[in-house]
């Protein structure tokens, strides 16, 4: 080669690197052509048009957050050990940035020990303005959990609409972000509350055609007759949630193994949470897979439960949303144990959120859209009993 062929090789591989990388640069992977002269000027062009326009960070807007008060209507009187109810209280949010809407909700069942006022109380004091753009998630999400020690449902509020506003302006699905194959989200199990035999029974045939799995509420002094009077209409896989009901552990673990012979596949929360030696002697001796609900809350929990149950039960509304949900499923699946995740009863909104992390799920347990009467949007729906996730950026919702 002459020494003038020479340096015109050389700067046109320096162009290459600067605009490839060194490997593209080379031809390694890109299949750029290995001639002496390096690309030429059509191939670096049609090279720029594969690349994408990333979003532009930074402009001058601020986020602004909103938030209003939305009651969720029961489709049924919901039934569990401890107590019923014919509504649940709810706050929708939303975070607006650059002309895109992100859309998060607080869903507030008695329990959880929150309210319309202390949501309400915790949002007015969230002040997104002194962040300079939404992707600066950890920051704000950090910023949101040190306002208060409690307030789980209204930080998911917030969080759950971070992220569909960070998902629209990234234009993925989260679950694509996450780098999750949504083919594999799972049926999800349907509840049916504690009720007569007629009811139960009635509840049983509407949903048995459309639902892989049965969610069944035990923990009183009717489970036997519940399972039986499931059994009387179907043979589907059944799930178990106690809600603490259970007192005894030998009685419980008699039950257990009873449950296993009526086609059970698992059991939730069999024994109170303040009772940590007797769920772990439960979960040493089941026959069926035990998982923690009331016992777990957050990520900082997990290594306090590990050996008294098999698995948790990731809610959004009790760990403040995404963001510490997939940390929760991503380390308890890294310590051996198993994952569900479950919902409140929520609009759409709050369970397709839950839903983008199902994909690396052993159980969903998100019917709590279809509890509801007065859905605001259209997100995650089930098909054929399945799961399936919208293909759309952020959460993927559409507002009814
Ligand atoms: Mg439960």
């Amino acid at each position: 080669m002459k020494r003038r062929d020479f340096l015109k090789a050389s700067a046109l591989s320096t162009a290459g690197v600067a605009l490839f990388g060194p490997e593209t640069a080379c031809g390694s992977r890109a299949g750029v052509n290995q001639n002496s002269n390096g690309p030429d000027k059509s191939q670096i062009r049609n090279r720029q048009r594969d690349i994408p326009k990333p979003y532009k960070v930074g402009g001058k807007e601020r986020m602004s957050l909103s938030f209003e008060p939305y009651e969720l209507q029961l489709r049924h009187t919901f039934t569990v050990a401890s107590y019923s109810r014919k509504t649940t209280p709810g706050v929708q949010v939303r975070i607006n940035y650059d002309g895109f809407t992100g859309y998060g909700e607080a869903s507030m069942p008695p329990y959880l020990g929150q309210s319309v006022e202390s949501v309400c109380g915790f949002l007015d004091r969230v002040d997104l303005s002194r962040f300079a753009d939404p992707f600066q998630m950890e920051d704000i999400l950090s910023y949101v959990d040190t306002l208060s020690p409690g307030d789980s449902a209204a930080k998911a509020a917030v969080d759950i609409a971070l992220h569909d506003l960070v998902g629209k302006l990234l234009g993925q699905p989260w679950f694509r972000i996450w780098g999750y194959d949504s083919a594999k989200a799972p049926s999800t199990t349907f509840t049916i509350g504690i009720d007569t035999p007629d009811i139960v029974r009635q509840k049983t045939e509407e949903c048995a055609r459309n639902f892989n799995i049965l969610k069944v509420k035990v923990g009183l002094d009717n489970d036997e007759e519940m399972i039986r009077t499931i059994r009387s209409v179907t043979d589907l896989p059944i799930a178990v949630d106690a809600n603490q009901g259970w007192k005894d552990r030998s009685k419980a673990l008699d039950e257990i193994f009873w449950l296993k012979e009526q086609g059970v596949v698992m059991v939730e929360q069999p024994m109170p949470k303040e009772r940590p030696e007797d769920n772990a002697w439960i979960t040493e001796r089941s026959p069926l897979p035990i998982y923690a609900d009331e016992a777990i809350q957050r990520l900082k929990d997990i290594p306090g439960i590990k050996g008294a149950y098999h698995g948790i039960n990731i809610k959004l509304m009790k760990c403040t949303g995404m963001r510490e949900a997939h940390r929760m499923a991503e380390y308890a699946r890294a310590e051996g144990m198993r994952v569900m995740l479950g919902c409140m009863t929520e609009t759409s909104c709050a369970v397709t959120a839950a839903a983008h992390l199902s994909p690396v799920a052993d159980f969903a347990d998100l019917d709590g859209n279809l509890l509801i009467s007065n859905d605001l949007f259209e997100g995650v729906k089930v098909e054929n009993g399945r799961l399936v996730l919208p293909d759309r950026p952020g959460l993927g919702l559409i507002r009814l």
